[in-house]
């Protein structure tokens, strides 16, 4: 398997900068995200911090985000990576059903808004995935329900609406979903998610504030997930990842920017540290191949 020196996760200022800086230093890297590159740049208003572009809308500096990747020859892949392993000396990602392998990681996927779902963290696995792609082969022919934070995730549930029976579409966002005519649209909020313990039938319920659901799984599309629960071992410190001067984490080659080292959350503070992440993991994807 090729291995790549780095992978960059997430589309925002912190991944835009490291990959660029990537770029800069040769690296053969790869960038995962997001097709509107984050979703914290097109919803914002006026932007009136940012060096260089004084008094700007986020749809615009969306595209001056674009404009600059895209002639940098930058390609941004538009899917979610499941999880990240530390394998000593290098990383395993796994992305839909493919894995991949990197000398270094770069995790700039920003922050998750909100908590946890009462019953999600102790029936994940079991009733309950954070990626369609990845495990939407388990229930081939069994009801779903996906809850989703944002249009970006109707890809995932068209994808189940192909080989699931059924598939009931929760979206928490107010746009008008474009799904396939087999996938039914409930505008109903998720309250919890319940372990069906006497039905041999369906595995889980979700339960909302005006109905129940019994399904055999519940994916849970949001923009970000836990830094905890995409890579495991990965040292956290006040519910953000903790790094040093180099944006280094704990796990030796895994390095992190942005809005996920905690605050302010701000697009300068994101690409400042893209970029030193970016420096960091070239130094110790350098010091990896003379040892080896
Ligand atoms: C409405 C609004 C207005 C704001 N206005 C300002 C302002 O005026 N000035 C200012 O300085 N800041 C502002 N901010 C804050 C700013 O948006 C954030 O600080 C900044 O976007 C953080 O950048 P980031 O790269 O760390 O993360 P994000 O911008 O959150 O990007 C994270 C990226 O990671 C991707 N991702 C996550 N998980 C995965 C995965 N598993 N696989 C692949 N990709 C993944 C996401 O899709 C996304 O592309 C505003 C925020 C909001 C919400």
């Amino acid at each position: 398997m090729a291995r790549y020196d780095l992978i960059i996760i997430g589309s925002g200022p912190a991944g835009l900068s490291a990959a660029l800086t990537a770029r800069n230093r040769n690296l053969n890297f790869l960038l995962f995200g997001s097709r509107n590159l984050s979703d914290k740049i097109a919803k914002a208003h006026r932007i009136t911090n940012y060096l260089g572009l004084p008094d700007i809308a986020g749809a615009d500096l969306e595209k001056v985000f674009r404009s600059q990747i895209d002639g940098a020859g930058i390609e941004i892949r538009e899917e979610r990576i499941g999880m990240v392993y530390s394998m000593g000396d290098y990383f395993t990602l796994q992305v839909g059903q493919e894995i991949l392998e990197a000398t270094a990681v770069i995790l700039a996927t920003g922050v998750s808004s909100g908590k946890p779902y009462p019953g999600e963290e102790e029936l994940l696995g079991r009733g309950i995935s954070y990626c369609a792609t990845c495990d939407g082969n388990f229930y081939r022919g069994r009801p779903v329900a996906v809850i989703s934070g944002s249009p970006s995730e109707e890809t995932e549930a068209e994808f189940l609406s192909g080989i699931c029976s059924q598939v009931l579409y929760f979206p928490l966002y107010p746009e008008t979903p474009s799904l396939p005519e087999n996938v039914t649209v409930i505008r109903e909020k998720p309250n919890s998610i319940e372990k069906n313990e006497d039905s041999a039938d369906t595995k889980v319920t979700l339960i909302t504030d005006s109905g129940r659901y019994p399904v055999d799984c519940v994916f849970i599309l949001r923009q970000t997930i836990s830094p905890g629960k995409l890579v495991p071992g990965i040292a956290e410190e006040n519910g953000h990842v903790a790094v040093d001067r180099k944006q280094a984490t704990n796990l030796p080659g895994l390095f992190a920017a942005g809005d996920i080292t905690g605050t302010p959350y701000q697009y300068m503070k994101a690409a400042g540290e893209g970029n030193v992440a970016a420096l960091s993991a070239a130094s110790w994807i350098t010091k990896q191949k003379k040892e080896s």
